[in-house]
């Protein structure tokens, strides 16, 4: 009877009465309520503790993964192949992506204009020939690939495998084709003050550190196209 009576009384059963009644499962009660909160609270603080003293190295770390991860081998950003249909034909043995084929016809006769003879000398190369390039004559000059990487981009890595680059000489002093004294020409100084009205950029200027200084080789980026395949390239190392 005295059991009946204590459940009409508290609607609650005898167990669990008891139970609540005892001081020291009570506190036993508390502590399993607010273990959530309490691991919670102790994890945020380890947390913090751990990240502040011994994370911060592995954050450089990442850090430094993050900025390896441009993909660059030897300097050279990688670039895709510009599919055939693409590419049209604007003289015997030099292929240019259609998008710039314009400006760069239109550019030669501005120059024209101007007195000055530029002389496309490569164009679109497809992987397969910057393979040749590459590998073959680091060959036959017994280079080092990282020797070899300052002066030819590697297979998948040059920016003329998608069309937008072009090498460029001064028919007048042919002998300046794709050395470094093309900067005394007057076609290198005409395309220094013009090139730009044309979106043509010089790609390899002298404070790159891996890559040699290339006057004669400069890229467009006058279509979006042409813009997102060289935004890693516009994206200081
Ligand atoms: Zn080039």
């Amino acid at each position: 009877m005295e059991l009946n009576k204590d459940i009409d009384q508290f609607d609650i059963p005898l167990a669990k009465r008891t139970y609540l009644n005892n001081p020291n499962s009570t506190l036993l009660k508390k502590l399993l309520i607010f273990s959530p909160f309490l691991f919670l609270i102790f994890s945020v603080a380890a947390l913090r503790f751990i990240r502040n003293v011994e994370f911060i190295p592995l954050d450089n770390l990442k850090f430094e993964v993050k900025k390896n991860h441009s993909a660059r081998i030897l300097g050279h950003l990688p670039y895709r192949e510009t599919p055939q249909e693409k590419l049209v034909l604007i003289e015997p043995n030099i292929e240019v992506h259609m998008d710039m084929r314009d400006s760069l016809l239109k550019m030669r006769e501005e120059a024209e204009k101007d007195g000055i003879y530029l002389v496309f000398l490569s164009g679109y190369r497809s992987i397969n020939l910057q393979n040749d390039i590459f590998y073959s004559l680091k060959s036959i000059r017994n280079q080092e690939a990282a020797e070899r990487a300052r002066v030819s981009a590697p297979p998948g890595y040059s920016e003329h495998s998608t069309g937008f680059a072009i090498d460029i000489g001064d028919a007048t002093q042919r002998e300046t084709d794709f050395e470094t004294n093309f900067e005394n020409t007057d076609a290198f100084r005409w395309l220094v003050n013009n090139a730009a009205k044309f979106h043509f950029k010089l790609s390899f200027n002298k404070d790159n550190k891996y890559i040699d200084y290339e006057p004669w080789h400069w890229r467009y980026e006058g279509s979006i196209e042409a813009l997102k395949v060289f935004e890693s390239a516009n994206r200081k190392p």
